[in-house]
């Protein structure tokens, strides 16, 4: 897909079926899958607001994705644009045909979480972890994440361009390496944080403040 292409609106009926299917996916969040989450760090709340929940009756064409965990893309109103699904099982993923992450097949890459962008004053923050976004929103940064740097387009960019300062949150190895270098190039004003794990591992093994205080001392 070009870079300039515009983003396609959804039809009606595809937004219909993808409230549904979110929707019932939700309704079938598992203890489990709570539990799972919990250990990652995103409670109750988190869960909700994110509409997060399990593919456990597939709607049509998302089959392949039973038993996996639903990420949706939501609007701004919290309209989902787009779902992607995180397999759970500590398996090769490849074996099974399938990635760890999941997108849907000829679908257009978005932003996670593009309401951020219309909450946040000054700065902004970008993960390449839907669920690294979704932690940052919990201690009060306002996150997007761009899920691998060929996610990010020209479009990106332009949502991103009016702010002071863009925190990029990618994980420290080669991917993460990739779209940070993709989002420097590409805004003057992103910074990114260095990270010794990704944003999720980083939190649960050294807590809100050593999080926050990564993007608070670099303003000096
Ligand atoms: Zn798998």
């Amino acid at each position: 897909m070009a870079e300039h292409e515009p983003l396609t609106p959804l039809s009606t009926s595809q937004k219909e079926m993808l409230e549904e299917a979110v929707s019932t996916y939700q309704a079938h969040l598992t203890a489990e899958t709570a539990a799972y989450l919990m250990s990652r760090g995103i409670g109750r709340d988190e869960a909700i607001a994110f509409r997060l929940g399990i593919v456990a009756d597939p709607a049509p064409g998302h089959e392949k994705y039973r038993g996996m965990l639903a990420i949706p893309y939501l609007g701004r109103d919290g309209q989902p644009l787009t779902v992607r699904f995180r397999c759970l099982q500590e398996h090769n993923h490849r074996d099974y045909f399938h990635g760890k992450y999941n997108t849907i097949k000829d679908d257009i890459p978005r932003m996670f979480n593009v309401g951020a962008v219309h909450r946040a004053g000054e700065q902004i923050h970008v993960t390449e972890g839907e669920l690294d976004a979704i932690i940052l929103n919990k201690l009060g940064l306002h996150a997007v994440a761009i899920p691998g740097a060929n996610m990010w387009f020209g479009r990106h960019r332009r949502m991103l361009a009016g702010f002071n300062r863009v925190w990029t949150w990618a994980d420290p190895d080669d991917a993460g390496a990739e779209l940070t270098g993709k989002i420097t190039r590409a805004l003057r004003s992103a910074k990114a944080v260095r990270l010794k794990a990704d944003v999720t591992d980083t939190y649960m093994a050294h807590g809100v403040e050593h999080l926050l205080s990564l993007v608070q001392k670099k303003e000096d």
